[in-house]
């Protein structure tokens, strides 16, 4: 079977990379350089139990299962290339500074305990106890201990080259412009040079995914770009965070390679990429106040990425009604967590016809009733 990739971050990475294995022809197409986009950007966060909502549940219980599905999916790759990052299982810290914050980690912590996950309502010493760079001013905090994280940046290099190992064709500055269809089937795709046909195509486009020709509109899915801007700090020995601390205005990641991100903003500014004095001293001011000796520490990187949000905020994961057209895209704040549930039960309907119980809610068909048919 022949199938053709659209978008070289980690989804459509992972995906090829699966579908290789599993013995498909596989070609991906990437507008520029591999892992540049969003994938690059995250925080590399696997923290489905900080994240979720109150009306989350079921995209809480799909990055659950997402990251029960981690150490597979990192032990596979393991098996097709070689430095393959570790899941580091360091929990998150939820810390508040004032009575608003401490009103509001009650609320977090009581949801998160009628869910029966394993979450702790501690004070601020109790909360210095575990990470002793907390400021004195960190008067609450909840503790999730089964949140984690990975380094995305070492992972997307992987699936990279075990996408190459085993076999598939990486076309990088070469944009898909066009899909053909034909009988309301797809038949392949189109770059500015050349023409491609293919049994199946997936998209996987990031927040470019509505940019693309040759699908009608009311089935083109509902995604735009959600800015993200994010700092990368050197670590130094006065300043060895544990795990992860957030609170609702900033968090602060740990990383393997010696860094500390500091993210994220969240602003409706189109496809801009470009970071500002104003989103850099927000995030900067409220992470100081909890971990003050972040203040010395050298700064590496200060960008921005494009967060691809689907109109409810849930990632799209399967076949369109364009024959042979599948979706995997819309994977919003969630993207490095969600990447093993949406490889397997997307290479599962691709090659066998049948759709994973995990991804029924997040089909593409769910918003047909407004208007926006996928
Ligand atoms: C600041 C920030 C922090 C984040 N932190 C986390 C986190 O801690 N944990 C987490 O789980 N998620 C996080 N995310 C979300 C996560 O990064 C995304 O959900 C995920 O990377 C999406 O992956 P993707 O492959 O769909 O998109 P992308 O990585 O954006 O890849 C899409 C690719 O498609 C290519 N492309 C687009 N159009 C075409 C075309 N026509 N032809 C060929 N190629 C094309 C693009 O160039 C791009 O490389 C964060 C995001 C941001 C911005």
């Amino acid at each position: 079977m022949k199938i053709g990739i659209i978008g070289g971050g980690i989804i459509g990475l992972g995906i090829g990379w699966q579908l290789l294995r599993r013995g498909a022809e596989v070609t991906l197409f990437e507008k520029g350089t591999i892992g540049q986009e969003s994938s690059y950007a995250a925080a590399g966060m696997l923290a489905p139990y900080a994240e979720v909502g109150f009306e989350e549940i079921e995209l809480m219980k799909l990055g659950q299962e997402s990251l029960r599905l981690y150490p597979k999916f990192i032990n596979e790759l393991a098996e097709d290339t070689e430095n393959v990052p570790e899941i580091d299982r360091c929990g998150t810290m939820l810390v508040g500074v004032d009575r608003d914050d401490t009103e509001h980690l009650r609320r977090l912590y009581d949801f998160r305990e009628k869910l029966s996950l394993t979450v702790e309502m501690i004070t601020g010493t109790e909360a210095r106890e575990r990470e002793p760079l907390l400021s004195p001013k960190v008067v609450s905090a909840v503790w999730l201990p089964d949140d984690a994280q990975i380094d995305n940046r070492a992972l997307v290099q992987c699936l990279k080259e075990a996408f190459t190992s085993c076999g598939g064709l990486l076309l990088e500055q070469n944009k898909v412009t066009q899909i053909h269809r034909s009988g309301g089937a797809v038949k392949g795709v189109s770059t500015p040079s050349s023409n491609f046909q293919f049994d199946k195509v997936v998209l996987a486009a990031g927040c470019w995914s509505r940019q693309v020709s040759g699908i009608p509109d009311k089935l083109k899915p509902p995604i735009r770009p959600v800015k993200g801007q994010i700092i990368t700090m050197q670590k130094t020995p006065d300043c060895e965070l544990k795990g992860i601390v957030r609170s609702p205005r900033f968090y602060l990641v740990p990383k393997e390679d010696g860094t500390i991100r500091l993210g994220a903003t969240s602003e409706e500014k189109g496809f801009d990429k470009m970071p500002t004095a104003g989103g850099q001293k927000e995030l900067l001011e409220e992470a100081w106040e909890a971990v003050p000796s972040i203040y010395d520490l050298p700064l590496i990187e200060t960008i921005a990425g494009l967060r691809p949000a689907s109109r409810d905020h849930a990632p799209i994961i399967g076949q369109t009604r364009m024959k042979g057209l599948y979706y995997a895209t819309g994977h919003y704040r969630h993207g490095i967590l969600l990447t093993p549930v949406t490889v397997y039960s997307i290479v599962e309907e691709i090659l066998n016809d049948s759709i994973a119980e995990a991804v029924k809610s997040f089909r593409p068909g769910r918003f047909s009733k407004t208007g926006q048919e996928a």
